[in-house]
């Protein structure tokens, strides 16, 4: 490597880039999840790994080459390569050979992983645990985080992205491989256990680099024009090093990647391709944390020698006046939401672009705020029809409502295309997206008058109960539960049985009253477990339930559900989010008689169960014409109502799960209070309707509250569950000292692996808990639903955990 630095003077204007317009990632799991499909065979051992590179090559093929029929240039580096087997995070890891020591024996000699290897990396291997998984940005992408000590490996060892980066372009289609930048990579990485205390993966940012320069050296032979960095560290408040720490790094890793090394240089030692680096989902400036300095990313990047700089304008502004250091960029404008799926406006949208000229960037270029990762293929693929066409249909107006990816990259091209020629050369593009734009606006459904009139008229006091003292008495008298009272969070296995029924059912083959038949057979399966087991407070199980979102989606109106719009959520795993069109409302009750039944089952108290209005929210595509509050609020309403009918049918007991309240918080500190604000204020409304003696529940799926520790007091629930089995109890002394006072059910089974505890283990959890909790207000139930389990793994468990809280009980 040469080290002598440049001077950024040195660097030469570029020449206007991705005139045609660009796209940050597109999806990679196949308009037919093809990728899936694959992997699980292979993963099943049906295939090989070989059948397996055979059926990804296909499928990395037909993408560039659809993205070229879509509108995007085939020369120039505008198609993103941007492929994965399973996480972008974890190609970094496998990039780099920077593999967790527990899995060294998976590399070869050059510290390299095969594919095998990679999957067992992610998914982990007998006493091996996987990496950990965690949320990508404001996505519900989960990403794997990679584990960094002090002599994990880094090199470049794989050459996987410059294989692809040729096999695209032997296939006739330049392309510009994509990859999470080195500051990114490190800031979003956790210390390998066993570091030293004080040890930090960032302290690691020199080996990264020169890694990544050797990356960049090996494209730039091959023959890339462009590389794709994404640093979306830079857009959030929430990684572990504060905005110098991650400004010194920028500037470190960019001094060796853009200014040490550059386009064209003449040894192939210095030369690398021209640098995007993205920033995506979220606005690169942010107010000062804690009456910090304001942070100004763009300021950052613009000082940098990239040649290109892609800025998210879908939730990020940009300056009015000029910005040093854009002279000699291309701007890339993120005008197209990569995150949503509404088609634009595209007259409006070439306004936001024409706007950006006083920046002073060389040039302008159009593209997606974030990649199209987050949408589905094609919009095509939907079926639209009415009540009479059979399966999943949508509403024929949505149509010319919603943009999946491909509708995306046409908007791109359209957008580039007036950009280059002017809006007259597309002209009728634009009127048809203003008259679409329109005409959702004013469609009958997407503004209903009732449900409006109805949110208007709320006062402080639809979002409060009595004091909780008053309740408490209510609810013991009510419910006349032992102290350390059982339960569970709600589901039950979901077993080939019900799935079978239910796919037979949606397929049309099983009749409507056959599948409720079976449906209320398994409800009286499980409440009869439960009584044999000895469980205070029983549930139904959810058998009816596809997923807790999307059957709330079914039920009300202004929701549409898809048939095709899988979006990827981590490895293989794939969602198909609701689509949050219009004012929300409950036609009809939707639990109300499947918890009536149970309770007929049964003289034990049975909990109604459903899904809160943030996770609704956090889980659908939402509408994006009014503020994400008052969609909330609507929400908020119709779940109020079904409490209501809930309470009038007898049910004493209603849980609100809110596992994803943690998961919407803003990137940007600045905006956390806002958001907890009308949070908390749609679940409260939501089930502040109830009697004193009506018992509220709600449920976290997770242990690590920091940000929201305040907001889960603010819930205002009689009781609350939380995972807390492998953090052993931890956020127990942390909700008392947060001063959280209402009942609490810290998760005392981990029902995210097949281990049965035994009785002594949950009888010392629970001891744990009562430590630093009055054991008065405690709970014992699993960490979380129970559907993804077997009932062999279930019932045992189950025992247990009745069997330690009885014992438990005695010693109080
Ligand atoms: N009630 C839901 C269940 O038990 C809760 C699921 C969740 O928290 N993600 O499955
Ligand atoms: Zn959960």
């Amino acid at each position: 490597m040469s080290t002598s630095a440049t001077p950024a003077s040195a660097v030469p204007t570029p020449a206007p880039a991705f005139t045609g317009g660009t796209v940050l990632g597109y999806p990679r799991i196949g308009r037919r999840r093809e990728l899936k499909r694959a992997v699980e065979a292979c993963w099943a051992g049906r295939t090989t790994t070989d059948e397996l590179e055979a059926t990804a090559r296909d499928l990395r093929l037909a993408t560039v080459s659809r993205l070229v029929e879509l509108g995007l240039d085939a020369t120039d580096g505008s198609v993103p390569g941007s492929f994965s087997f399973y996480d972008q995070v974890l190609d970094v890891v496998a990039t780099l050979g920077a593999v967790p020591a527990r899995f060294a024996p998976l590399t070869d000699d050059a510290g390299r992983l095969d594919l095998a290897g990679y999957f067992t990396v992610a998914r982990g291997a007998g006493e091996d645990a996987p990496l950990e998984m965690t949320k990508w940005f404001d996505t519900n992408y989960h990403y794997l985080v990679p584990e960094i000590g002090p002599d994990t490996p880094i090199s470049f060892v794989d050459d996987r992205l410059v294989r692809e980066f040729v096999e695209a372009r032997e296939a006739g289609v330049v392309t510009r491989p994509v990859v999470v930048g080195p500051v990114t990579f490190l800031a979003l990485s956790k210390a390998a256990d066993g570091a030293p205390e004080g040890f930090r993966p960032l302290d690691r940012l020199d080996d990264v680099v020169a890694a990544y320069a050797d990356l960049l050296r090996a494209l730039a032979t091959a023959g890339a024009p462009w590389v794709q960095l994404d640093e979306p560290a830079l857009v959030t408040d929430s990684v572990d090093a504060s905005f110098d720490e991650l400004s010194a790094a920028v500037r470190s890793a960019y001094d060796v990647l853009g200014s040490q090394l550059r386009v064209g240089a003449a040894a192939a030692s210095d030369a690398r391709p021209a640098l995007l680096v993205a920033a995506p989902f979220g606005d690169l400036r942010g107010a000062g944390i804690d009456g910090g300095p304001a942070r100004d990313g763009l300021a950052l990047l613009a000082g940098t020698d990239v040649e290109a700089v892609a800025v998210d304008l879908v939730k990020g502004g940009l300056p009015t006046g000029p910005v040093p250091g854009l002279a000699t960029k291309t701007l890339v404008a993120g005008v197209i939401d990569g995150h949503n799926i509404w088609r634009a406006d595209l007259a409006a949208k070439l306004d936001v672009v024409d706007s950006l000229a006083g920046l002073g960037a060389a040039a302008l270029a159009v593209g997606t705020s974030t990649s199209l990762l987050h949408v589905p293929h094609d919009v095509e693929d939907e079926v639209f029809g009415g009540p009479e066409t059979p399966g999943t249909v949508l509403d024929p107006r949505l149509r010319d409502w919603l943009a999946f990816a491909d509708q995306k990259v046409v908007e791109v091209a359209t957008l580039a295309q007036g950009l280059a020629e002017g809006r007259e050369a597309v002209g009728d593009a634009l009127a048809a997206s203003s008259a679409a734009v329109a005409s959702r606006a004013t469609a009958e459904g997407v503004v209903v008058p009732a449900v409006r009139e109805r949110a208007a008229a709320l006062t402080a006091g639809d979002f409060a109960r009595g004091p909780y003292a008053e309740r408490a008495a209510a609810q013991a008298e009510r419910l006349n539960l032992p102290p350390l009272p059982t339960t569970t969070i709600g589901s039950f296995p979901q077993t080939p049985e019900i799935r079978r029924a239910r796919a037979q059912w949606t397929k049309g083959e099983l009749a409507d009253a056959d599948y409720t038949a079976a449906m209320r057979e398994e409800v009286a399966r499980v409440v009869k477990l439960q009584e044999d087991l000895g469980i205070d407070v029983l549930v139904h199980g959810e058998p009816e339930r596809n997923d807790m979102v999307q059957y709330f989606a079914e039920h009300l109106d202004g929701f549409a559900v898809t048939a095709n719009g899988w979006v990827q959520s981590y490895g293989s795993r794939c969602v198909r989010p609701p689509i949050l069109w219009g004012d929300v409302s409950r036609p009809a009750p939707i639990t109300v008689e499947w918890s009536a039944y149970t309770a007929s089952l049964t003289d034990k108290p049975v909990k109604g169960m459903l899904t809160g209005p943030v996770t609704i929210l956090a889980w659908s595509f939402v509408r994006d014409d009014q503020p994400l509050g008052d969609t909330a609020n609507q929400v908020g309403l119709a779940l109020r109502d079904e409490i209501a009918d809930l309470e009038a049918a007898g049910i004493g007991i209603v849980q609100v799960d809110e596992p994803a309240l943690r998961e919407l918080l803003p990137l940007r500190r600045a905006d956390q209070g806002a958001y907890l604000d009308w949070s908390v204020g749609s679940f409260r409304l939501a089930t502040s309707g109830v009697v004193p003696a009506t018992q509220i529940h709600t449920h976290l799926c997770y242990s690590e509250f920091g940000e929201v520790i305040g907001a889960i007091d603010g819930l205002d629930a009689d009781v609350t569950s939380v995972e807390a089995a492998r953090s052993r109890m931890e956020i127990v002394p942390e909700l008392h000292d947060a001063g959280y006072a209402r009942g609490i059910g810290p998760g005392v089974y981990d029902i995210h692996s097949p281990r049965v505890p035994s009785t002594e283990e949950v009888t010392e959890l629970l001891q744990l808990a009562v430590k630093s909790i009055d054991p008065r207000v405690v709970w014992v139930n699993p960490d979380c639903g129970l559907k993804t389990r077997r009932y062999d793994e279930t019932v045992p468990s189950l025992e247990n955990l009745v069997a330690a809280a009885k014992a438990a009980r005695a010693t109080l």
